[in-house]
């Protein structure tokens, strides 16, 4: 189904298609309530998009007494989307179906704060994975309806151009749309990696919650902003940067300067020194076992040694959610969000972190902050960013078809 089929939507069958791909699949009778419509309109329209390829029937659900619901949703055929999640040490690469399902994915190490990889090297090797998913596919560039892509820096939305990023050297002056656009003749979004987990949940949520955060403990440290239903960037696309928020002034110096950073002090790779200083000093059995089984002291050993009950391993990760509850009481004080999701690669190692982040937010946040406060794992773990890419992709797809 080439892009131009859905170019020339009415306004009616463009806000049907939006309410579907927030809510992933409705019953007519919910699309007609949740548009404030008639039956008799509402299903003209749905008609006219189903008989123009861009809604599928998607199977029935039971209705209570009353007759089986038939589901609708955008239909697969209309294309796929490309998703990019670009972090500071690794990429990760996925052709999605419109409705966001995973049709290929791909992971890879990468080092945006290596001068000598640059955007071109780094861009070229994403084109490459994506060509490749989607010959997997049985798909060709053609297919693709829009692409979506996080970076892990400032960006200028409407440009989508990074605004002097710390991390990335020799990104700046770099135009990642174009270069993209040469090769899928799709459009092209760009946005902070933080941004997009938080567009990634706020659909995952159904856009039933209206002020969250979603915080990625990962290499570093950041927060995606969702304030009133909408993505916050701040007035020059760097709301959300929490790593370099001090919770020990005697701390260790950041790569920013400064010292005590939280992301300094609990991210990734400072728990992994922790991991490895313990494990030199022979404190722990667990955490040498795990580390000469993988190879490597990294996370997910130490996550390992920690869910078999070690205290070493238990004792870092408990400081690491300790220090992040800390910086988050402060966020959770001024912003009053109703949840904070925590998402990046400290998921995947086991309930005590998160215990930890939620035990340090209580008791610094004030009562009124917290009264309704969930703090709670994402629950898109580790493809939370590609997630998110295509939700942006789709999103501003359908959002650009409003202006007709
Ligand atoms: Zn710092």
């Amino acid at each position: 189904m080439p892009l131009d089929s859905w170019s020339s939507l009415a306004a009616g069958e463009q806000l049907v298609l939006e309410s579907l791909f927030w809510s992933k699949a409705a019953s007519r009778h919910e699309i007609a309530t949740r548009l404030r419509q008639s039956k008799s309109k509402s299903n003209a329209v749905v008609a006219a998009l189903i008989a123009q390829g861009l809604v599928m029937e998607a199977g029935q659900v039971a209705n209570g007494a009353g007759r089986p619901a038939e589901m609708l949703r955008i239909s697969d055929n209309l294309g796929v989307l490309l998703a990019i999640d670009i972090g500071a040490t690794s990429m990760s690469v996925a052709v999605l179906t419109p409705n966001l399902a995973i049709l290929a994915l791909h992971n890879e190490a990468v080092d945006v704060r290596d001068a000598q990889q640059g955007p071109a090297v780094v861009l070229a090797r994403a084109r490459t994975r994506a060509l490749e998913l989607l010959a997997r596919r049985g798909k060709k560039a053609g297919d693709v309806l829009g692409i979506g892509i996080g970076v892990p820096g400032p960006v200028n939305f409407e440009t989508a151009q990074l605004v002097n990023p710390p991390l990335m050297p020799g990104w700046g002056d770099f135009s990642i749309r174009d270069f993209l656009r040469d090769s899928f003749r799709a459009p092209v979004f760009v946005d902070n990696d933080m941004n997009i987990r938080a567009i990634g949940e706020l659909r995952q949520l159904h856009r039933t919650v209206s002020n969250f955060l979603v915080i990625k403990v990962g290499t570093g440290i950041g927060c995606g902003i969702v304030c009133e239903g909408k993505i916050y960037r701040g007035a020059t696309g760097s709301a959300g940067d929490v790593g370099h928020i001090c919770v020990d002034i005697n701390g260790p110096r950041c790569h920013c300067g400064n010292v005590g950073c939280v992301e300094a002090m609990a991210a990734r790779p400072a728990v992994e020194r922790m991991a490895a200083e313990a494990m030199e000093r022979g404190d722990s059995e667990a955490l040498r076992r795990h580390a000469q089984k993988e190879g490597v002291l990294d996370l997910a050993a130490v996550g390992a040694a920690s869910r078999e009950g070690d205290v070493v391993a238990n004792r870092i990760l408990q400081r690491s959610g300790t220090l992040v509850g800390q910086m988050l009481a402060s966020v959770v004080n001024f912003f009053n969000p109703s949840h904070v999701f925590l998402s990046g690669s400290i998921v995947t190692i086991g309930p005590l972190f998160l215990a930890a982040v939620r035990q340090s937010v209580y008791q610094r946040s004030l009562a009124l902050s917290t009264r309704h406060l969930h703090v709670q794992y994402s629950s898109l773990g580790d493809t939370g960013g590609i997630t998110g890419a295509g939700v942006l992709a789709m999103q501003e797809l359908l959002k650009s078809r409003s202006l007709r």
